[in-house]
């Protein structure tokens, strides 16, 4: 069964403004779906929906098979969530960061696991170090170990690359691409074409609150006539 089901979902704001309408997506474990879209279009909502900080007003969510309205406890440890902004704690070390996140999730200490984490995300050498002493792109890797620190199956980034230079943009895409070994399963948001064309299997538009299309990446390619 798909590792993420979503079904009819909706969401209007109390203000009004219907930021998802009726979308419905599966998403298989292992693969990496870029949702694109302009701002406003409702990736942030979308994500937020799935890792239940936001309610939705209809439809249904499942991730590994459990309701998220229902069986939320469960829901979540499968998940983890790179936020757009960077929140960092300044003056706390690399691996305290990321022992602090998993013991969120109630889960005990596992240094073998860590290690392996951040020596996956080139830190380990940065681990005693203060999150603030970090460069931009480090710190964004520290943001991924912390969401990756209880071994979800799903990884959620939202806008990983907003507001960075080029060189850091590839950096992130060779990070993310290095993940799929992994086999953790990845959904990233992003208003670049190219960064969706680059990472994803497969890639959703979103548009005021309406899922578009959904189409493996190969394919929606060829349809805008660019070469793989
Ligand atoms: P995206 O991530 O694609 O930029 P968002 O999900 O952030 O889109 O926003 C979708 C729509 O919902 C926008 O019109 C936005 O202004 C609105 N919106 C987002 N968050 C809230 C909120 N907390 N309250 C009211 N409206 C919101
Ligand atoms: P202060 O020294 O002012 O308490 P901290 O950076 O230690 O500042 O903590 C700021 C907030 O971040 C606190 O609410 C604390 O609970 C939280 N916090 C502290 N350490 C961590 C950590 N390793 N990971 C995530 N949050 C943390």
């Amino acid at each position: 069964p798909p590792i993420i089901e979503i079904d009819h979902l909706s969401k209007q704001y109390a203000g009004g403004t219907r930021a998802l309408d009726n979308v419905s997506l599966s998403i298989e474990q292992g693969e990496i779906l870029a949702l694109l879209g302009p701002n406003g279009a409702g990736k942030t909502t979308l994500i937020s929906i799935i890792c239940g900080l936001v309610v939705p007003t209809g439809g249904t969510v499942r991730v590994g098979g459990h309701d998220i309205r229902t069986d939320w406890r469960a829901a979540r440890k499968l998940i983890g969530l790179v936020p757009q902004e960077i929140a960092l704690e300044p003056f706390e070390t690399v691996a305290n960061s990321v022992r602090f996140t998993r013991g969120l999730y109630g889960e005990g200490p596992d240094e073998a696991y860590l290690e392996q984490l951040l020596r996956s995300l080139a830190l380990w050498d940065k681990r005693d170090a203060p999150t603030r002493a970090l460069s931009g792109g480090m710190k964004r890797r520290v943001l991924i170990a912390k969401a990756l620190s209880h071994r979800p199956k799903v990884l959620f980034l939202d806008e990983p690359t907003a507001g960075v230079d080029v060189h850091l943009r590839r950096e992130m895409w060779t990070v993310v691409s290095e993940l799929r070994a992994s086999g953790v399963t990845i959904i990233l948001t992003t208003h670049y074409l190219e960064e969706a064309e680059e990472m994803a299997d497969r890639i959703g538009v979103i548009d005021k609150g309406h899922l578009m299309l959904v189409r493996p990446t190969a394919e929606l390619m060829g349809e805008f006539g660019r070469k793989q």
